[in-house]
């Protein structure tokens, strides 16, 4: 029988029997807590200082700080008051009085969401409501966890909670409201769990592993729980881990252990797109299992971050973008539940009336009696409706949030984000008094596409959404039998042709070393001169095609490069050794510069044009520069060497390609796709070959016109200075395009969210073992977030797992050779005679290239570690007494590539943008992962010329504008210019 909506007019009754509370109590906080609230749904820019104010605020220890943060937040002084929660008398007045006032204000308002500091100090509440009628789930507090002994801390938490609620509750009075439903009892103590908390790596690119391990914590709870009869209740969070906790969930709830279980339930978010779908395979699930489960089921709690994090990820976003959508589901689904009970306990949790009526209607319709449906709400909110509830005879259970008020700061946030937004029940009932009917009336969902216009112009290609089995299955099947493919054979292509190599090498996978990934034949200096004059001769033939022809063939690339796949993603693994992410960022970014440069190629001459006047007529044409040697390095090796050969020749440049050493087959693959989307064989040739020789050589060739070049700083200021010298019969100046080494600094304010700095820190760092030009190698810590900050990281940094890039849960593999390795161990040396060791990750059993993420502290100032590029999992961390101070030593070296800020001060977010001068700067996240498009990329100093690789001006370089300027004029008659 489908599910069919109960009547209106029945609706209407229940809506008008809970509206029959107090208007007041719809939001059960009151005083200072109720004014902040209702300023910020006032003022939508006061909404973003107080939300972003309160996150930071627990961590302001001293008074002078608290005060810094308050005026950076509150400009206007008129704002201060809602937050101090009294007028401020003159400008005078002291952070000693305000500080306190308004630090005991935030704490208020953390308790009226917050049940208690400790679940014992919960329970005495917890009783009382419970002689009230009122259930409860006890929620521990606290976010992600970033190491093991985090992960240990919240189990142990967890199995304490279980024990202590199932201890406590047996002795309680018996509840006024049913215990039971149609299929037995239901256990009163219940603890609602959540998956991340347990495991540091949690990560649906390592989905298999994380299951696994996940199972084996969640079975440890299960058996507690069992011991103890408390109800576990697996809550969801955000979508990228919803496959995880599903597949945990079916595993252990169908073990024999656990599958007579009943006491046992888990999330369904109505504000996913695909929550339908969700909930039949858990009804299917239900069935198979045979012993009923509880299904909570809610609107979702991180709306605007699954839609923020879609958007920054370039995916479809999961979540209704309208709030009347997610309302018809969560209508929908809650008629399904009804009709899927006994297989399915229903929990309707909301405290939308229109959303709760529907319900007590939808009870009847399927002969619900109270009892058989719970209803959830969250502590400190619609507790009038609550009340209404219990007095219908309903069972009603408070989802009851437990911890102290620093770990609770996320929690908090969220519930004032979801109280003070526009499209918030409570917040139309209880503010702007909304008329009730209009309150009860049926959602409507809009159509969505007609919501969101599709964007125009450049999109990044999306990065593969791991949590998805078909990407995984994808890289998974990429990899299969791969190795029985290599060595990949390599040789020199000029005009098309393959040319006899003079002399051989060979590269090995950097994480199985006796696996020869690519046998290269070498060219010598006479091929070199055969590509370059060739080159030279097809110049006028290619510039005359025009840029829209060059750009549809880059395009053409770019779709290639989509349908080679497999083959690029597995090279990337075996020849440079990245991880399953960082491979496919490589191929994205190369697929996104192709598609970039052909875009920005049609754009460029109508966006540089001169000005003109009547009579006068001028023009800019932009002409190739000549003949391109790019040079590129091993470290994205797809991408860096796609990004200068797409410019250059799309601008109209022929090109002779230079790969590096290591990665010959993947330098070859990019040739094979561009010749085979159209770029003619004599406009690109391929020259493998030693930098130091051939590679040399061809930077100082006559005929070549421009170096696009990315690499060591060594060699790169060797090619500058050798492109500065006019060879014989060299009739121009060379235009060199170089982007060289960093040292990178991460700063971190005594504010900081350390939740997000350390990962950030230790991502930077380690991720494609610090091989990035990008990489963080120093972290400056500020003040008093230093302590916590070195637990923390040694924790995590001793956590990371070192083996090979086959294996999606390994977060660090191998260095791309020997030679690379000896030279990091070198570093490491040294780092024990300057400074001290803070931590080392283990290394894995198998022989490869691996070296340990290493972590120093208290190294000498001049220390190579502090002012050279390592280029290799190494980090030293340093302490600073102020911001300033970070900033003025951050920069005491060379380079000026990446740096980075953690700060939630925006005064101090301000200044160090001004003062902190890298190329790329990047404010509250991680300092590596730029995007074409979004994140042009190249630094100043010793690191390059500052071209901004993936920038709308980059191509200028690679072209040579020419200028014309005609005389309209005709015996006085000039036409006007449009
Ligand atoms: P590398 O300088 O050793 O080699 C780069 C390329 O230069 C290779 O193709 C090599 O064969 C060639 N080469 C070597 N000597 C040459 C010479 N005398 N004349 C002409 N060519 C010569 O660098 P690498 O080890 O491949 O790459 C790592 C370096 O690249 C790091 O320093 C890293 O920071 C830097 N990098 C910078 C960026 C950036 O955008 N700024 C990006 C990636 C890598």
């Amino acid at each position: 029988m489908p599910p069919s909506a109960p009547s209106q007019k029945i609706i209407e009754d229940y809506g008008q029997k809970l509206f029959s509370a107090p208007r007041e109590a719809s939001l059960s906080v009151t005083g200072w807590t109720r004014t902040l609230l209702d300023q910020m749904m006032a003022d939508d820019a006061f909404r973003l200082a107080a939300l972003r104010f309160v996150d930071v605020a627990p961590r302001l220890r001293d008074d002078g700080d608290f005060m810094a943060h308050l005026s950076a937040y509150f400009k206007d002084t008129s704002f201060l008051k809602h937050v101090v929660g009294t007028p401020i008398p003159g400008s005078g007045f002291l952070g000693k009085v305000i500080a306190p006032l308004a630090r005991r204000n935030i704490r208020a308002m953390a308790h009226s969401f917050i049940l208690g500091e400790t679940p014992q100090k919960a329970l005495k509440k917890l009783e009382k409501l419970h002689t009230q009628g009122v259930f409860f789930s006890l929620d521990l507090l606290g976010e992600a966890v970033i190491s093991k002994t985090e992960a240990d801390g919240f189990l142990k938490a967890y199995l304490e909670a279980i024990e202590n609620v199932g201890k406590a509750v047996p002795a309680w009075t018996a509840n006024k409201q049913p215990e039971k439903d149609a299929v037995g009892s239901i256990a009163r103590g219940n603890v609602s769990v959540k998956l991340s908390a347990l495991y540091e790596h949690v990560h649906p690119v390592s989905h298999d592993e994380s299951v696994r391990h996940l199972v084996q914590k969640f079975r440890q709870i299960l058996a507690a729980a069992k011991a103890h009869n408390v109800h576990i209740h697996l809550d969801m969070e955000h979508m990228h881990l919803l496959p995880i906790t599903l597949d945990v969930f079916e595993q252990v709830a169908m073990e024999v252990e656990y599958r007579d279980y009943p006491h046992l339930g888990v999330v369904l978010q109505a504000y996913l797109k695909e929550s339908e779908a969700i909930f039949d395979r858990l009804l299917a699930f239900a069935k198979k299992r045979k012993t009923p489960f509880a299904i909570r089921l809610v609107k979702g709690a991180n709306w605007d971050f699954e839609q923020a994090h879609a958007d920054m990820m370039d995916w479809p976003v999961p979540v209704f973008s309208n709030k009347g959508a997610t309302d018809v589901q969560f209508e929908a689904l809650t008629r399904r539940l009804f009709f899927a009970f006994p297989h399915i306990r229903p929990c309707i949790a909301s405290h939308n009336v229109r959303s709760l009526a529907h319900a007590l209607a939808a009870m009847g319709t399927y002969k619900l009696r109270p009892g058989d449906v719970e209803f959830q709400m969250l502590t400190g909110m619609g507790e009038s409706f609550r009340s209404a509830l219990v007095d219908m005879g309903h069972r009603v259970r408070l989802y009851a949030p437990v911890g102290d008020y620093i770990v609770g700061m996320s929690y908090l946030v969220r519930r004032l984000l979801e109280n003070t937004a526009n499209q918030s029940f409570l917040r139309q009932y209880g503010r702007e008094g909304e008329d009730e009917k209009q309150l009860l009336q049926p959602p409507v969902a809009p159509d969505e596409k007609a919501e969101r216009p599709a964007s125009q112009g450049f999109r990044n290609r999306p990065l593969m959404d791991f949590s998805q089995a078909t990407a995984r299955n994808k890289a998974t099947n990429a990899l299969a039998g791969f190795d029985l493919r290599l060595p990949v054979k390599v040789v020199p292509v000029v005009d098309g042709a393959e040319v006899l190599p003079k002399g051989e090498a060979e590269h090995v996978c950097p994480w199985q070393t006796d696996l020869v990934t690519t046998r290269v034949g070498l060219a010598d200096e006479k091929t070199m001169e055969r590509a370059v004059s060739s080159a030279k001769e097809a110049l006028p033939r290619w510039a005359d095609l025009g840029a829209k022809k060059r750009a549809a063939i880059l395009h053409k690339a770019a779709d290639l490069c989509e349908k080679r796949w497999n083959d690029l993603f597995a090279l990337q693994v075996y020849e440079s050794g990245k991880d399953w992410e960082s491979a496919d960022a490589d191929i994205a970014e190369g697929i996104d510069f192709l598609r970039y440069y052909a875009d920005e190629m049609i754009a460029l001459e109508g966006r540089f044009q001169p000005a003109s006047r009547w009579g006068e007529a001028n023009e800019s044409r932009y002409e190739p520069r000549g003949v391109t040697a790019v040079i590129a390095p091993w470290n994205f090796p797809f991408a860096i060497s796609v990004g200068m050969t797409a410019a250059a020749l799309v601008a109209g440049n022929p090109v002779v390609y230079k790969p590096a050493e290591a990665t010959t087959a993947i330098g070859d693959f990019m040739c094979q796709v561009l010749w085979d989307a159209g770029v003619p064989v004599e406009v690109l040739h391929f020259l493998p070959a030693p930098g130091s020789s051939v590679g040399a050589k061809l930077v100082a060739h006559k005929d070549i016109s421009a170096i696009a070049f990315t690499g060591s700083r060594e060699v790169g200021c060797h090619i500058y200075a050798a492109a500065a010298q006019v060879a014989e019969g060299q009739t121009h100046l060379k235009k060199c395009i170089i982007e060289m080494g960093g040292k990178n600094t991460l700063i971190i304010d005594s504010d900081a969210d350390l939740d997000e700095a350390v990962p950030a820190v230790v991502h930077s760092a380690f991720g494609f073992q610090g091989q990035k030009c990008s990489a963080c190698s120093r972290a400056i810590v500020v003040g008093t977030a230093y302590d916590d900050f070195i637990v923390r990281l040694k924790d995590m940094v001793e956590g990371l797992r070192v083996g090979v890039a086959t294996d999606p849960a390994m977060d660090v593999n191998a260095v791309i050779d020997a030679a690379a390795k000896a030279k990091i161990r070198g570093y490491i040396k040294k780092g024990k005679d300057d400074g001290s060791l803070l931590v080392q990750a283990r290394l894995p059993e198998q022989s490869g290239h691996f070296v340990p993420p290493t972590v120093f502290v208290d190294v000498a100032a001049d220390s190579a570690l502090i002012t050279e590029e390592v280029f290799g999992p190494v980090l030293v961390v340093e302490r600073a007494k102020t911001v300033d101070e970070a900033v003025q030593r951050a920069q005491a070296v060379d380079y000026a590539l990446t740096g980075g800020l953690f700060s939630r001060n925006p005064d101090v977010v301000e200044k160090v943008k001004k003062v902190y001068k890298v190329g790329n700067l990047y404010i509250n996240r991680g300092i590596t992962g730029a995007l074409v498009g979004r994140q042009p990329f190249g630094g100043g100093k010793m690191s390059g010329t500052g071209t901004k690789a993936g920038g709308a001006d980059y191509l200028l370089h690679f072209l040579e504008p020419r200028v014309m300027t005609e005389n309209t004029m005709r015996r006085g008659f000039a036409p006007e210019i449009v």
